[in-house]
């Protein structure tokens, strides 16, 4: 079995949530699968030390499942971007357009350093609204950015095309 059919094996469709017409990807059946999990956590690691990575950014919430782990297992610091209000420290802050109204996010911009390279983890890419924020956030912050990984990337909602003019040339992995 691959890891790529292990994963998508583990990986729950639920329909209409979190509200009518989404099919909600749900990883938990992955997270409680410690096979499933460690495959996980080894691949993204392995890809942040090949794209030379010195740094990860995990996004709230279920990125900071995935990234807390594999900074562990690649030897790298970890640096959440979280919801807006929810940093005690000096922020950057960015706002984003969402389907209806905006969302905002935050990091300690002192966590990043301007030789770090940034590997931003979540574990769905959908619009790519959420992705591009953060990456504006490291590149306001002074760092540069490695790539972005996901577990699963919705091909139908074109988050790629929105992201790669915001990569410089980086990659965008999506197991
Ligand atoms: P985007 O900003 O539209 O790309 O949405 C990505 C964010 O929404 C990520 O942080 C995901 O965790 C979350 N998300 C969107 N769709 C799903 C899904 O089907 N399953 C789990 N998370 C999702």
């Amino acid at each position: 079995e691959s890891v790529r059919e292990l994963l998508l094996s583990r990986i729950r469709d639920v329909a209409d949530y979190p509200k009518p017409g989404v099919m909600f990807k749900d990883i938990t059946p992955l997270l409680a699968d410690p096979a499933a999990f460690t495959a996980l956590t080894d691949t993204l690691a392995e890809l942040c030390v090949r794209h030379g990575a010195t740094k990860i950014v995990g996004l709230e919430a279920r990125g900071f499942i995935l990234a807390a782990p594999v900074a562990v297992r690649a030897g790298m610091g970890f640096v959440p971007v979280r919801k807006a209000g929810k940093l005690p420290g000096a922020t950057l802050s960015q706002s984003y357009e969402l389907e209806y109204g905006s969302a905002e996010i935050e990091i300690h911009a002192e966590d990043l350093d301007p030789a770090d390279r940034i590997m931003v983890i979540d574990d769905v890419l959908a619009t790519g609204g959420t992705a591009e924020a953060s990456l504006e956030l490291i590149r306001r912050a002074g760092a540069r950015v490695a790539g972005v990984a996901v577990l699963m990337e919705l091909g139908f909602l074109a988050g790629r095309a929105r992201l790669e003019p915001r990569l410089d040339g980086a990659p965008l992995e999506a197991l």
